[in-house]
């Protein structure tokens, strides 16, 4: 048995949800979750739902996760632990335990959402706080330049591998299912990658363009978040040399293009060289 309870924090939002869940794990002294905002009244309850705070992790260092644990550690005296920790705090890095009284939280790093994001896993109960990286409703935002589609990616199948038996999601509700809910988040990239190649087979498109083609059904005020989104397929796209950026007077546009075949295997090239990423390590082996 792990006793987690979950404090909701009064700042609700689009990206927030009902707000940021604020969770106590373990009993006195507890190991809290993401504090979130430097809210007093929040905090009095995160104190009194704990009785005896003994750490608090940060899964990032976003403002609606991160500003309250200075508070809170200045209340209790428990040490802040993160990837990206504040003035005082202690610098986890992956594989990392945070333990209090028999509880213990692996750090499990899951870049994506941001560069510093961090999951952590109770492996007894297998039990995943994944803070915005997965949400109980809806998607995460995956922002560039701080957001990275091609390292969210890995972390979902990271998060996958670890077959958790809850989630504890930075918003909304916890995931019961989580299987089928980190297959749900894979598979809504693909598809959305798909819709953007399938747009971008007409000729070339601004991110724009693209967004009033694929979000069409969706109200205007979501398209800013949206382009953000489209942006962030576009730029894992053409890492992957499957898109290539052209320009429409000031505009930016993007077109696809055939992956290129690598000039001694014949397996598509990701990048701009002749050869594929395994040939170049060999013909660099064999220059000496
Ligand atoms: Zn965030
Ligand atoms: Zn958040």
């Amino acid at each position: 048995m792990l006793r987690v309870a979950r404090v909701l924090a009064p700042n609700p939002g689009v990206r927030e949800l009902e707000g940021t869940n604020t969770y106590v794990v373990g009993e006195a002294p507890a190991i809290v979750v993401d504090p979130g905002p430097d809210d007093e009244g929040h905090l009095e309850e995160v104190r009194g739902t704990a009785a005896r705070v003994g750490a608090i992790v940060l899964t990032h260092d976003h403002p609606d996760h991160a500003p309250g644990a200075v508070r809170l550690a200045a209340l209790t005296g428990a040490t802040i632990h993160a990837f990206r920790p504040p003035t005082g705090g202690s610098r986890l890095r992956d594989g990392d335990a945070v333990s209090c009284d028999g509880v213990s939280l692996t750090a499990i790093a899951t870049p994506g959402h941001t560069p510093d994001h961090v999951a952590f896993w109770n492996e007894t109960v297998r039990a995943l706080f994944t803070g915005d990286a997965v949400l109980g409703r809806g998607t995460s935002v995956i922002d560039p330049p701080e957001g990275d589609l091609v390292a969210y990616l890995r972390s979902l199948n990271r998060m996958k591998e670890l077959d958790p038996r809850t989630i504890y999601p930075g918003h909304g509700p916890i995931v019961f299912d989580p299987a089928r809910k980190l297959d749900e988040y894979i598979e809504h990239r693909a598809m959305r990658e798909r819709e953007i190649l399938a747009a971008l087979a007409d000729g070339a498109r601004s991110v724009e363009e693209l967004v009033q083609t694929i979000y069409s059904e969706y109200p205007a005020d979501v398209h800013e978040l949206a382009a953000r989104s489209v942006t962030a397929h576009l730029l894992k796209l053409h890492a992957e040399g499957r898109v290539e950026r052209t320009k429409r007077g000031d505009e930016a546009t993007y077109r696809s293009i055939q992956p290129r075949a690598c000039a001694r295997c014949g397996r598509p090239v990701r990048g701009k060289g002749p050869l594929c990423t395994k040939c170049s390590v060999e013909a660099l082996q064999e220059s000496g």
